[in-house]
């Protein structure tokens, strides 16, 4: 017996392991070893050169081109003593990985290495293959990337990667970072004002992110085994292995020592990078683990964490191993996300979100909590928009959890806090008196500390000092939730900022201003609070009769981008335009068609070539055994009934995959992309995935395991 299963089991057992060491003992000794930091900048630079740089990252500004000559100079020196040959502008486009253009140093007519101010600020990719949503007619497809120095230079290879964002030249953002950037600012401005309420020297106010990543590794020849892994990410088939997570044994037991050497390796190569990754552990299912740096400023941590996926690919490479990123590879067992723990810190270096042991920074604490239930609410559909992709189905609203519904989860302690507010509504405080006592607000630091119930269902929960978004999906690129996000936040704050000013206009005291507006917030928005289990379906049941938004498919859910509230919110803090939203709706409609197409191809040409003729095969040893039996007048009704239950179940497959066929080439036809994507979820994916998935796993589990040929999940997840 020998087929690609058997081969690829072989290669596998045949694989030893390699230890890795990291360059130095102590971290601290090669960390951001290849990233042009400040203090390299600093040194290598004219001080007044310096100085222009840091205001420009520090104010978000251009940096002219004489300027930029300096640092492309003093990069370059850098660069290339450090052994690089290359450059290129590194930027994320809309197809959901990073992109890249390398461009030699050398000038071949010069005899020289050459890097100039201009070559760092723009570079021009060919740019009419990346998706654009029809913003740029063929005869416009130009497009450029555009430093932007918040984010740090630095060496991956023997290439020089400049961050960049990346326009088109009229202007519009053909990428992920530029609208978070521009979400970014205006939520910082709008934060600022009303931290002012409370403290008049805040200047400015930076949001922070720290991504927890989880991903499933399984050697490189047993993913290459398995069309369905390298064409679409997920295996489409695949009976649940006998023993699944149930044991719960996996989470956070000892890493198998080819995966941890494994991740030694990529955590050095981010460290030479300046990712800050600091915890690794297993995660739930088998083969299942998760990686987390410590928290930066939110630019810099989604450019970390997208050149940490990347960095985690190519080392895994090394290993012979490969890393999945998908939301849901292997059904049946936990799918993986990433969790954004976000928070906003005033320039007086206050966490905004840290209930602390003064009253007064605790109604700041208070109002930032409070505004964000409220931007929560009031914008469910669109925060769940910024998380959906066909991987993220799997996951959201699928049999297993975080459901669609957007909910806030507190726990109980401030839960009762912000209960209290509103049941006492009717309680008058006075300028005079002690408010906070009255209104209990002065008793939350005590509460917070003590509270360490943590409900791991919640799509959205405060923990501690800062919210973590966890319904975002583990392959996504996280600008995309975090504009949302924020520019809801800087929308919050600011309408927060327009009441409140508007009562003291009208004579009302400052801090009375502020709580009445806060009481107002949470019974509007006491819906989106939930304190249960969001996987159950009471949840589900509690949330239609809160009237709380559920879209359980992405074909849907990315309506509320192109809403009219939407477009007001995204035009009004000139994040996107209308149109923008427009081009970036069909985007993602495009590539959600796409990935449901090539599944479908998927499973019926795997269906078709290889598991029927297993199927078949299998049943001509029956019919010999049966014929056999027969003429030696013994029973043979046994091996009978397999032959009908195997016939039954090719029959079915056969079945299905002919009329989902048929149904594919129809709805391949209709015009509009909406309704193709809702047709493919709903009418392919909906009516034949599941059923045809369903007969092969079950030949799976009847036919000799010398005749299957895709390998078994057993196999792929609990090899070591
Ligand atoms: P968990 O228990 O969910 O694993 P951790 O305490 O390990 O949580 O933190 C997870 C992530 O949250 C890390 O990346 C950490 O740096 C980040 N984090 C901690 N504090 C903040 C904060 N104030 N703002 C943003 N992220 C934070
Ligand atoms: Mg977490």
């Amino acid at each position: 017996m020998s087929n690609q299963r058997t081969r690829a089991l072989d290669i596998v057992q045949r694989r030893t392991t390699d230890r890795v060491f990291a360059p130095a003992d102590k971290i601290s000794d090669f960390f951001a070893d290849d990233v042009f930091t400040i203090d390299k900048m600093k040194s290598t630079l004219a001080p007044d050169t310096f100085k222009r740089v840091e205001h420009a990252i520090k104010k978000g500004k251009k940096i002219d081109l004489d300027t930029a000559n300096e640092v492309a100079s003093a990069v370059k020196t850098w660069a290339i003593a450090k052994g690089t040959t290359h450059y290129t502008h590194w930027f994320q486009p809309l197809t959901g990985a990073t992109a890249e253009k390398h461009d030699s140093f050398f000038n071949a007519q010069k005899g020289l290495e050459i890097f100039r101010g201009n070559e760092l600020i723009q570079q021009e990719p060919d740019a009419s293959s990346f998706p654009n949503g029809g913003i740029r007619s063929t005869f416009e497809a130009r497009g450029y990337t555009a430093w932007d120095p918040s984010s740090p230079i630095f060496i991956w290879g023997r290439t020089l990667c400049i961050p960049t964002i990346f326009v088109s030249y009229t202007g519009e953002a053909l990428d992920f970072k530029a609208p978070l950037l521009k979400a970014v600012e205006a939520v910082d401005k709008a934060a600022t004002k009303v931290c002012q309420f409370f403290d008049r020297n805040v200047n400015s106010v930076n949001a922070s992110l720290g991504c927890e990543q989880e991903y499933f590794v399984i050697d490189r020849a047993l993913y290459n085994a398995r069309p369905d892994l390298v064409m679409s990410g997920r295996t489409v088939f695949g009976h649940h292995p006998a023993r699944g997570q149930q044991l719960d044994d996996h989470y956070f037991g000892a890493i198998p020592s080819r995966v941890y050497n494994y991740m030694k390796d990529f955590e050095i190569e981010c460290l030479k990078l300046g990712i800050p990754v600091s915890t690794r552990h297993n995660e739930v299912a088998p083969s299942q683990f998760e990686v987390a740096p410590i928290f930066e400023d939110i630019n810099v941590a989604t450019d970390h964490n997208s050149l940490m996926m990347d960095v985690m690919e190519r080392v895994a490479e090394r290993h012979d191993l490969k890393v999945l990123f998908h939301e849901k590879p292997f059904a049946g067992l936990n799918g993986s996300g990433k969790h954004n723990n976000w928070s906003l810190i005033t320039s007086s270096g206050v966490n905004v979100f840290q209930p602390s042991s003064s009253a007064r920074e605790n109604l700041q604490f208070l109002t930032f909590l409070v505004n964000t239930i409220k931007a929560i609410y009031d914008n469910a559909g669109l925060l769940r928009a910024s998380i959906a992709s066909a991987g993220n189905d799997h996951r959201l609203g699928a049999n297993e959890a975080p459901p669609a519904i957007m909910s806030v989860f507190l726990g109980s302690e401030l839960n009762a806090v912000l209960d209290e507010l509103e049941n006492n509504g009717n309680i008058k405080v006075d300028k005079g008196d002690n408010m906070y006592m009255k209104l209990g607000i002065d008793k939350i630091p005590q509460i917070i500390l003590d509270n360490t119930d943590r409900n791991r269902t919640s799509p959205f929960a405060f923990t501690g000092n800062k919210f973590e978004f966890r319904a975002v999906g583990s392959e996504q690129n996280v600008a995309e939730p975090m504009t949302v996000l924020n520019l809801i936040m800087a929308n919050q704050l600011k309408n927060f900022h327009l009441e409140v000013s508007d009562r003291i206009e009208k004579g009302e005291d400052k801090k009375l201003a502020i709580v009445n507006v806060l009481r107002e917030y949470i019974k509007e928005s006491k819906a989106i609070r939930f304190e249960g289990d969001g996987y159950s379906e009471e949840w589900e049941k509690e949330a239609e009769k809160r009237k709380l938004p559920n879209v359980k498919n992405t074909a849907r859910a990315l309506d509320a981008y192109v809403s009219k509230e939407a477009k007001a919110i995204f035009e009004a803090f000139q994040v996107m335009a209308p149109h923008e939203l427009e081009a970036r709706n069909e985007i993602q409609l495009e590539n959600y068609i796409m990935k449901l197409q090539i599944e479908g191809r998927l499973i019926s040409e795997l269906a078709r070539t290889q598991v029927i003729p297993a199927a078949i095969k299998f049943q001509s040893k029956l019919i010999q055994n049966a014929k056999g039996l027969a003429d030696l007048k013994i029973d043979n009704s046994h091996t009978k009934g397999i032959l009908e239950k195997i016939n039954s179940h090719i029959q079915v497959i056969q079945k299905n995959v002919d009329e989902m066929n048929v149904k594919r080439g129809e709805i391949n036809e209709l015009a509009d992309t909406r309704d193709r994507a809702i047709a493919y979820c709903d009418e392919v994916k909906g009516k034949y995935f599941d059923v045809i998935r369903e007969a092969v796993d079950k030949l799976e589990v009847m036919i000799d395991d010398e005749d299957w040929p895709l390998l078994k999940y057993r196999e792929m997840l609990f090899l070591r």
